[in-house]
């Protein structure tokens, strides 16, 4: 009997999730988008995020790898111009704790481009190497039952029209209508929950300097121990040789959309470094602010009945705070999941839909309690204050970090698990203890890790006078 999946969003998680069904024995795979589909790596209004910097982890890449099949991901970006970033020696990062060392020893990596371009590579790689079919349609409802789903409504000029599926996944993103839509099921119970620190993100392109092309990424980050707004900034190379320059403030410390404003709070911070890197390159884009930056989770793994034939993946089961880099990892291992799923039993299996949320959950639940666990700390946070455990976390956290200023064993666990390669649980690891335990041998370094040649062209660059 032939097969038909749906999938809502040609997104990350959309476009994973329809190559992971396409391989796995459905016969056809149909992936809908309310928005028009750029040809090339282009921003689009369906992806408001895109116009701010996406990091995407090693633990990200490889799953993505691994789901789309016949192509390496990682290479065509690299060839179409993205960066691998290496965390122990291409990166300087300033923390809460200190200026993070510089080794020579490699560490994990991380790949730095536009959203645009990681969307477009995965969708194109997607549509050549699989029969999935791109329609541009809005979802505006599911059909079928509280017991199961058996197709998608969408917007139509004439009236709503019904596509039949044998397995529906919402892939459609942050925005999700999800909860409503399996009201109109008769499922209900579903447990909500938003944490939000009131961040903002303020986002500007720069042509690269001459002679910066290989400055190290440059990092300040938030601090969330000293009860005053968050605030950071982040000089990111994309491809077209382009800096992506993005701000981001908690309640009280947002940055602004002015271009002088945008560049007095990169001057403001603890290290002055990302403004004095900018303040003479020249400007390829306004300001953008983004707002949709809450830590918002919903348990359906957990809601008291679920229908059979429905799958929810990526942002749809639970978004986090941009600063830590989650969220498109997060959506290709939940892409993961579905497809073990998948080998195990096929399409129909009984329970498949509630097997694979939970499994999805697992890795939506690491990466919120990184997120919220720091996010709860702001000043003026809603939905969330800090818990026992979150003090008790965020201690270790904290010395953990203070000691990877000048430790490489404390540096590893750090980078294992901001690459999403290991599970937070690596911190805890009897190697890592110790690490944290001993501290860092070195003292602190106030100044930015910078080589003779790097300084040198920093003094070049600044127009500051600082
Ligand atoms: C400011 C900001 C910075 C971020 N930085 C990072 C980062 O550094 N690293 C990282 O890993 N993640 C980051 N993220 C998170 C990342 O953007 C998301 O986690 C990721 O996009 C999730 O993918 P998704 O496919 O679930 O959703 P999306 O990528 O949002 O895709 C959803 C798709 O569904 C479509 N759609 C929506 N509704 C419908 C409908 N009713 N019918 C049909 N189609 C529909 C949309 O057009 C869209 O194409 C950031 C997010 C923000 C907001």
């Amino acid at each position: 009997m032939s097969r038909r999946a749906v999938v809502i969003g040609a997104g990350l998680a959309g476009m994973l999730a329809a190559a992971v069904l396409s391989t796995a024995g459905v016969d056809e795979v149909i992936v809908l988008d309310r928005d028009e589909l750029p040809e090339g790596p282009e921003h689009r209004r369906g992806l408001p995020q895109g116009r701010h910097a996406h990091l995407l982890m090693a633990g990200g890449m490889d799953a993505m790898e691994e789901l789309v099949p016949g192509v390496s991901l990682r290479k065509r970006l690299l060839a179409a111009g993205a960066h691998e970033i290496s965390l122990s020696s291409g990166m300087l990062a300033l923390t809460p704790e200190g200026w993070l060392r510089r080794w020579k020893r490699e560490g994990p990596v991380m790949l730095t481009c536009s959203r645009a371009l990681v969307d477009w590579a995965v969708r194109t790689a997607v549509l050549e190497q699989t029969s999935v079919e791109v329609r541009r349609a809005t979802a505006v409802g599911l059909t079928g039952s509280a017991r199961g789903v058996t197709g998608v409504r969408i917007a139509a000029p004439g009236g709503d029209t019904d596509i039949e599926a044998d397995l529906v996944v919402d892939a459609s993103g942050r925005g999700t209508r999800v909860v409503t839509w399996l009201d109109g099921l008769g499922v209900s119970g579903v447990r909500e929950r938003t944490v939000d620190s009131g961040l903002v993100n303020a986002t500007r392109v720069f042509r690269i300097p001459d002679g910066a092309e290989r400055f190290p990424l440059t990092i300040v980050q938030a601090d969330p121990f000293v009860s005053r707004p968050g605030r950071s900034a982040m000089v990111m190379p994309i491809e077209g040789d382009r800096w992506m320059v993005s701000c981001g403030g908690t309640r009280g410390g947002e940055p602004p959309a002015d271009p002088e404003g945008f560049l007095r709070y990169t001057l403001d911070l603890p290290d002055p470094i990302v403004g004095r890197l900018i303040s003479g390159a020249e400007p390829l884009t306004d300001v953008h602010l983004s707002r949709s930056t809450s830590n918002v989770r919903r348990y359906l793994e957990k809601a008291p009945r679920w229908p059979e034939r429905f799958v929810v993946l990526g942002d749809a089961l639970g978004t986090f705070n941009p600063a830590y880099g989650q969220g498109m990892s997060v959506a290709a291992f939940g892409a993961q999941v579905l497809g073990r799923e998948l080998a195990r039993g096929g399409p129909t299996a009984p329970g498949l839909a509630r097997r694979v949320l939970r499994g999805a959950a697992r890795s939506v639940d690491a990466a919120w309690s990184m997120a919220v666990g720091q996010d709860v700390l702001y000043p003026e946070v809603r939905g969330g204050r800090p818990s026992v455990a979150d003090r008790v976390v965020t201690a270790y956290t904290r010395r953990m970090m203070k000691a990877a200023t000048g430790s490489y064993a404390a540096a590893c666990a750090i980078w294992d698990v901001t690459s999403m390669r290991t599970p937070p649980t690596r911190m805890f690891r009897p190697s890592a203890v110790l690490a944290a335990v001993a501290g860092s041998p070195l003292p602190p370094s106030t100044e930015p890790p910078l080589t003779p040649r790097e300084r040198e062209l920093l003094r070049g660059l600044d127009r500051t006078g600082a």
